[in-house]
């Protein structure tokens, strides 16, 4: 039997090990990985590593670190866990993987950036552990969601099931805007209110069903009419706006000061049996303008009016809008920017279709002149479907 000293050195004899002067500019450019436990890498650790605590290597890995062409800088403690995981990486077929000599002590000695890793607690693991077993989002993705606010333009048929999946997929805050009363007469299709809390504000009745289904959700609510003399305050430090209003006028004047600071708007609008989403992401696709230069006449303008729906048809339109939220909170694939998907659910069939943005857009054209947040019609009161 080896001794487990013969044992290290025949890992050794196998693998490359660099000095941490060697890989200390890959940071950010490589990916490094921690394998030591979880209480040593929450103390403190390489900015960005991937941790992987040696135990797991072998079952975990290539989840984590699909690639096995990429450069792998390897550490642990003092050197010797990471030298028995780059032989096993090998073994792997990891291509082109470095233990580092002294690991991470010997980084901390050399005064080295080193920083204090951000961790889901126990709980967060257990809730979000369908997430964190995709590595596309990961522990990682998983921060960046609880980390994020969106503005839910409307707590009503779109907004229930965009607000119900954020919440549930862990969106850390999240802003509800909705001025109207719980009605019974709505309740076919706005799934966040019921019959209990019939008369009840909107927001009010939202905020008590999204915390009952996550505890840690920040909500803010806006019991208050959007109007040109609120909406850059309200929408002010949101990453993103979901917007499930009904109406020109809104659609306007979210777009005009969405521009403006630079947000994206996650659209959806439905009508009788049809729904569509697109993303109006500033200055990188097309916005609201660029599709409808100016709103239509009241009078005209199908939405201003009371009109049928079907039920469920938000549900699937409102959570298309989650979808797409959460991909753009996450840099996942391909939102929907530059692109409109049409919903018939008589035909059952989605549609895509491109859109681009207008150079003589009057709101984000190259002449367009400064952005005047203005509301066009008194008239047409915003709701959400
Ligand atoms: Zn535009």
């Amino acid at each position: 039997m080896p001794t487990p000293q013969e044992l290290l050195k025949a890992a050794k004899a196998d693998i490359r090990e660099v000095e941490t002067k060697d890989v200390v500019d890959l940071v950010g450019k490589v990916t490094f990985l921690d394998v030591r436990e979880p209480d040593e890498y929450e103390q403190g650790a390489i900015p960005g590593a991937v941790h992987l605590p040696r135990g797991h290597l072998e079952f975990q890995v290539e989840g984590k670190i699909p690639d096995k062409a990429a450069p792998l800088v390897v550490y642990c403690a003092g050197g010797v866990r990471s030298a028995f995981a780059v032989k096993t990486l090998q073994e792997l077929g990891y291509q082109d993987v470095v233990s580092v000599i002294g690991g991470f002590n010997r980084w901390k000695d050399d005064g080295l950036t080193w920083a204090t890793p951000q961790t889901l607690t126990p709980e967060q693991r257990n809730q979000y552990q369908r997430h964190l077993l995709l590595p596309e989002v990961g522990e990682k993705g998983q921060l960046k969601l609880l980390a994020s606010k969106v503005l839910m333009l409307g707590a009503g048929g779109l907004g229930s099931p965009a607000a119900m999946y954020l919440a549930a997929a862990g969106v850390g805050t999240l802003g509800i805007i909705d001025m109207d009363v719980v009605d019974a007469s709505n309740l076919q299709r706005q799934i966040l209110h019921n019959l209990d809390r019939v008369g009840m504000r909107k927001v009010d009745s939202a905020k008590a069903q999204l915390q009952s289904m996550n505890p840690d959700l920040v909500v803010h609510t806006y019991d208050t009419r959007l109007g040109a003399d609120n909406i850059l305050d309200i929408i002010d430090g949101y990453d993103l706006i979901v917007d499930g209003t009904d109406n020109f006028p809104t659609r306007y004047l979210v777009n005009d000061a969405a521009l403006l600071k630079k947000i994206p708007v996650i659209h959806g609008s439905i009508f009788r049996f049809e729904g569509q989403v697109t993303i109006f992401d500033p200055y990188n696709g097309p916005c609201y303008r660029c599709l409808i230069p100016e709103p239509p006449p009241a009078e005209l303008a199908p939405s201003c009016a009371e009109a049928g729906v079907l039920g469920v048809l938000p549900g699937i339109v409102g959570s298309i809008q989650a979808l797409e939220a959460i991909k753009m909170l996450l840099k996942l694939g391909e939102p929907l920017v530059g692109r409109l998907l049409a919903f018939d659910a008589l035909e059952e069939s989605f549609r895509t279709f491109k859109v681009r943005r207008d150079p003589s857009c009057p709101a984000c054209g190259e002449g367009a002149g400064e952005i005047i947040i203005a509301e066009y019609d008194d008239l047409c009161m915003p709701h959400a479907h």
